[in-house]
């Protein structure tokens, strides 16, 4: 049985301990880096990513996630969470974890269209689409070699992974639709 940690600091990781209910694996709420040894992988759910960023800081959690994504343990980020695994964020100096060869405009879908849904084919987890929700969500401008794209949306990569990381700029947790989740799960035996 595996164990998963989502970092609940700030933003929705409520919503992913659900969507893990109900794939029936055992979750727990992380917020101390003791905890870290404990789990077999982690979740870092939407919210905002300065705010979380500023949190990581403080509770001496920054260096322990790096080496935790060092030692090849799965980590998946959703939106404020894919921005804050990013090495690169465009005109932003926020603190961030930056393990993943991705750069990320945030905010870049612009006002108009801040929140918006879109069917998103990722052909790995089946031909059906998942129903993207996407929050004043960020744009993945760059992906470097290494980094696999599973899904575009307009052009755009909005699901990438490099090794056992997984982000999206969308929220699968905001839907009943758990695959993506248990597409996660699968890089824990993988
Ligand atoms: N706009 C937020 C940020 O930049 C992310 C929004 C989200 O997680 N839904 O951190």
């Amino acid at each position: 049985m595996v164990k998963v940690g989502v970092l609940a600091l700030q933003g929705d990781f409520e919503k992913h301990i659900e969507t893990l209910d109900r794939l029936q694996v055992s979750s727990v709420e992380v917020r101390e880096k003791s905890q870290l040894d404990k789990i077999d992988g982690l979740i870092i759910p939407g919210g905002e990513s300065t705010t979380i960023g500023k949190l990581l800081v403080r509770y001496e959690l920054m260096e322990p996630l790096r080496n935790f994504a060092k030692a090849g343990k799965p980590i998946f980020g959703t939106c404020a969470g894919a921005i804050l695994l990013a090495k690169e964020i465009e005109g932003s100096n926020q603190d961030r974890i930056g393990v993943l060869d991705i750069a990320v405009k945030r905010n870049a879908y612009g006002r108009q269209i801040e929140s918006f849904e879109a069917d998103i084919f990722v052909p790995k987890i089946g031909e059906l689409p998942v129903r993207g929700v996407f929050i004043r969500a960020p744009i993945i401008k760059h992906v470097k070699d290494g980094v696999e794209v599973l899904s575009r949306f307009a052009d755009n990569p909005v699901l990438v992974k490099q090794g056992k990381i997984l982000a999206a700029t969308f929220h699968p947790e905001l839907t009943n639709d758990t695959r993506i989740h248990a597409f996660f799960l699968s890089l824990f035996s993988a």
